[in-house]
C-alpha cells in the first residue's frame, strides 16, 4: 500500500511554547522531563487488592493511550498485589502512599516504576526520608512529591492560613530537602489545588524555584463537565508557557476519559500529533443545512478512525470554503447542496442527503492513501474497520 503526503494543509502545528527545561527522569519505561514528550497518565479506581479488576482497568486505560498509571496502596493487601500489577501491567506503574512508610518499601520492593509520597501525609516519616532515598536509588525509583491542597502540612497550614500557592510550593520543596540531603534528585512534584488559579499560580512558582519534572493537576477538579473546563484552562495556561511534563486529568468519571481529556488538550496544543479532528462551524441563521447533525454523522461514522485527519463540516459559503479548504477534507454548503474539498481543491458537488456518506468515503480513501487499512464490508462501522498498517 503506498503512503502519500496529503498535502497541504498539514495537521502538524508547531507546539505552543518552548518547554521549561527540566531534568529527566525515568518512570519505568517513560521518560519525564527534559526533551520527552509530555506524557499522560491516570489512577485506577479498583481496590488495589483485586488484582484481576486492577489489571482489567490497567488494560482498558493502556488501549485508551494511558502511559502511567497509578494505584491506591491504604493496605497491606493492596501492599500485596503489587508484584503481580507491576508485573503484568503493560504499563508503568506507580504506588500512591499515604501515611503508611512501609508500604513505599513494599512498592520499591514490588517493581513499581515510581512511589507518590504526600509530605501532608509523609511528616511522621520525615526521618525515614534516608532511607526511603536510598532504598528507591538502589533499585532506580523515582519518587513524586505529591502535595495536595486538601492535605497540606499542618505547619504550613498554620503559617499561611491555607492552601496558598506559596504554602503548595515551600511544602514540596521543603521535601525535596529532605531527600536531596541524602542526594537523591530522582524526583518529580504536583502541587494540585482545586483551583485553576491557585494551581497555575502555584507551578509557575514551583517551576521558577527547581527543574524537577512537574506532574500538573487540578485536584479533585469534579464531574466530567466541570474537571474538563478546569483541567484544560490550567493545564492550557501553563504548558503554554512551556510549564508540565506529564499530566493527570481527575474526573469524577471513568478513567479512560480523563485519558480522553488529557489526549484532548495535548493535540489541542500541538503538543501530541492530531488525530481525526471534525472542524465544524457552530451553525448560524445563514446556515443552509443541518449542521448538527451532519457534523455528528460524519463524526459518528469516523468514530475511532486513528489517523491525523481534519474534516471541516461548515454550514454555508461565507466561512466553508475557506475552512474546507484548509483542511485535509471538507464540505462547505449551501442551497440543499455540498461542495466537497479534498486537500484544497473541489472534487465534486453532491446534495446534501449524499455528504455525509461522500465525506465518509473520502476519508476513509485518504486514510488508506496514509497506509491506513480500512476494511469497507465490515458491519461494524468504519471506527471499528481500521487497521493500523
Ligand atoms: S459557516 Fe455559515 S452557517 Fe456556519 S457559523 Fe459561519 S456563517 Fe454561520
Amino acid at each position: 500500500m503506498t503512503s502519500v503526503a496529503l498535502g497541504m494543509p498539514s495537521v502538524r502545528t508547531r507546539p505552543i511554547a518552548e518547554r521549561r527545561k527540566s531534568r529527566q527522569i525515568m518512570v519505568g519505561s517513560v521518560p519525564v522531563g527534559g526533551d520527552a514528550p509530555v506524557s499522560v497518565q491516570s489512577m485506577t479506581t479498583t481496590v488495589t487488592a483485586d488484582i484481576n479488576a486492577t489489571l482489567q482497568q490497567i488494560a482498558e486505560l493502556t488501549a485508551s493511550g494511558c502511559q502511567i498509571v497509578r494505584v491506591a496502596v491504604p493496605s497491606q493487601d493492596d501492599a500485596e498485589a503489587l508484584p503481580i500489577i507491576a508485573k503484568k501491567s503493560q504499563i508503568p506503574v506507580i504506588a500512591d502512599i499515604h501515611f503508611q512508610p512501609k508500604y513505599v518499601f513494599a512498592a520499591i520492593e514490588a517493581g513499581c516504576a515510581a512511589v507518590r509520597v504526600n509530605p501532608g501525609n509523609i511528616k511522621k516519616f520525615d526521618d525515614k526520608v534516608g532511607e526511603i532515598a536510598r532504598a528507591a536509588s538502589d533499585h532506580g525509583v523515582p519518587i513524586r512529591i505529591g502535595v495536595n491542597a486538601g492535605s497540606l502540612d499542618r505547619r504550613l497550614l498554620e503559617k499561611y492560613g491555607k492552601a496558598t500557592p506559596e504554602a503548595l510550593v515551600e511544602s514540596a520543596l521543603w521535601e525535596c530537602s529532605l531527600f536531596e540531603e541524602h542526594g537523591f534528585r530522582d524526583i518529580k512534584i504536583s502541587v494540585k489545588h482545586n483551583d485553576p488559579v491557585v494551581m497555575v499560580q502555584a507551578y509557575r512558582l514551583l517551576a521558577a524555584r527547581c527543574d524537577y519534572p512537574l506532574h500538573l493537576g487540578v485536584t479533585e477538579a469534579g464531574p466530567a463537565f466541570q474537571g474538563t473546563i478546569k483541567s484544560a484552562v490550567a493545564f492550557g495556561a501553563l504548558l503554554a508557557e512551556g510549564i508540565g511534563d506529564t499530566i493527570r486529568v481527575s474526573l469524577s468519571a471513568p478513567p479512560v476519559e480523563e485519558i480522553k481529556v488529557g489526549t484532548a488538550i495535548l493535540e489541542s496544543l500541538g503538543l501530541r500529533e492530531r488525530g481525526l479532528e471534525i472542524v465544524s462551524c457552530p451553525s448560524c441563521g445563514r446556515a443552509q443545512v443541518d449542521v448538527y447533525t451532519l457534523a455528528e454523522q460524519v463524526q459518528a461514522g469516523l468514530a475511532g478512525l486513528k489517523v491525523p485527519l481534519r474534516v471541516a463540516v461548515m454550514g454555508c459559503v461565507v466561512n466553508g470554503p475557506g475552512e474546507a479548504r484548509e483542511a485535509d477534507l471538507g464540505v462547505a454548503s449551501g442551497n440543499g447542496k455540498g461542495q466537497i474539498f479534498v486537500k484544497g481543491e473541489v472534487i465534486k458537488t453532491v446534495p446534501e442527503s449524499q455528504i455525509v456518506e461522500t465525506l465518509i468515503e473520502e476519508a476513509l480513501r485518504l486514510a488508506e492513501e496514509m497506509g491506513v487499512e480500512v476494511d469497507l464490508d465490515d458491519e461494524d462501522g468504519p471506527g471499528a474497520q481500521v487497521v493500523v498498517g
